[in-house]
């Protein structure tokens, strides 16, 4: 996949449609072609990058900060919206489809019937504070 391919770019140079919310030089707001819920929106970065770390971080917090404020928009016109889901799916096996960074603004309601799916046993597993300490050293080395 590259940027001539990438269905994300080319929603930035407007080769493809998208319902388009917000622009400005670095970053895109467009909504979600398959909305979980209604006001489902997509933040990306106009430069193609797969990965968040492969962003600059300055436009990394530009998108959160734009989520942010349409957080407050969704809220406000679509009032059956009782939470939020800021989602990114950072590389395949956290589920990433599209290899354009995008930041999911979810809307949710009661009983939406959107959930994460977890192993039985995750429900039982309890680290010990030795074995958090020993993940927290591995990360701290
Ligand atoms: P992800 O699994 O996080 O990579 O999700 C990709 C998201 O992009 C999904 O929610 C898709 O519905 C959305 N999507 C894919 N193609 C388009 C498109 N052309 N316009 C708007 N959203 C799209
Ligand atoms: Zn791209």
């Amino acid at each position: 996949m590259n940027q001539s391919d990438c269905i994300f770019c080319k929603i930035v140079r407007k080769e493809a449609f998208a319902a388009v919310l917000y622009e400005d030089e670095d970053i895109m707001v467009f909504m979600d072609i398959k909305p979980i819920n209604e006001g489902h929106i997509l933040i990306i970065p106009k430069k193609h990058a797969v990965l968040v770390e492969d962003l600059e971080e300055e436009v990394f917090l530009h998108m959160v900060s734009i989520a942010r404020k349409f957080v407050a928009r969704i809220k406000n016109r679509i009032p059956e919206t009782t939470a939020i889901n800021y989602f990114i799916a950072d590389g395949k096996d956290a589920g990433q489809e599209v290899f354009h960074v995008h930041l999911h603004v979810i809307p949710r309601k009661p009983n939406d019937g959107f959930r994460f799916i977890f192993d039985k046993e995750y429900y039982t597993r309890l680290l010990s504070e030795v074995d958090r300490e020993i993940v927290k050293e591995k990360l701290l080395s």
